[in-house]
């Protein structure tokens, strides 16, 4: 099952990897909170990074990023999240 789905960081609009249904203004986001998704109420994680908009279904999420996100919403604030993905962009030389 697919847990992920990405969509051009220019657009305002993801598939929901769960269901494949359109969510629209949605994005961007810098909220680390999940989402549900309005069709079929999967948890969704909704940020942009390198140039990209992407939607992660937490709970079929391997158990490392569920995780990194439960980590993520109680020790970080918004700004911290963003910050931390520029910063995973950065040492991965995929900034755009
Ligand atoms: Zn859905």
């Amino acid at each position: 099952m697919n847990w992920t789905a990405t969509s051009d960081a220019t657009s305002k609009e993801i598939r929901c990897p769960r269901c494949r249904q359109s969510i629209v203004d949605c994005l961007p986001s810098a909220d680390h909170h999940p989402v549900q998704c309005p069709h079929c109420r999967a948890k969704l994680l909704l940020f942009s990074a390198s140039a990209r908009n992407f939607a992660v279904d937490v709970d079929n999420a391997p158990d490392e990023i569920r995780e990194f996100v439960t980590w993520a919403q109680q020790s970080l604030d918004e700004v911290q999240f963003v910050s931390l993905l520029l910063t995973f962009e950065e040492l991965l030389g995929i900034t755009p």
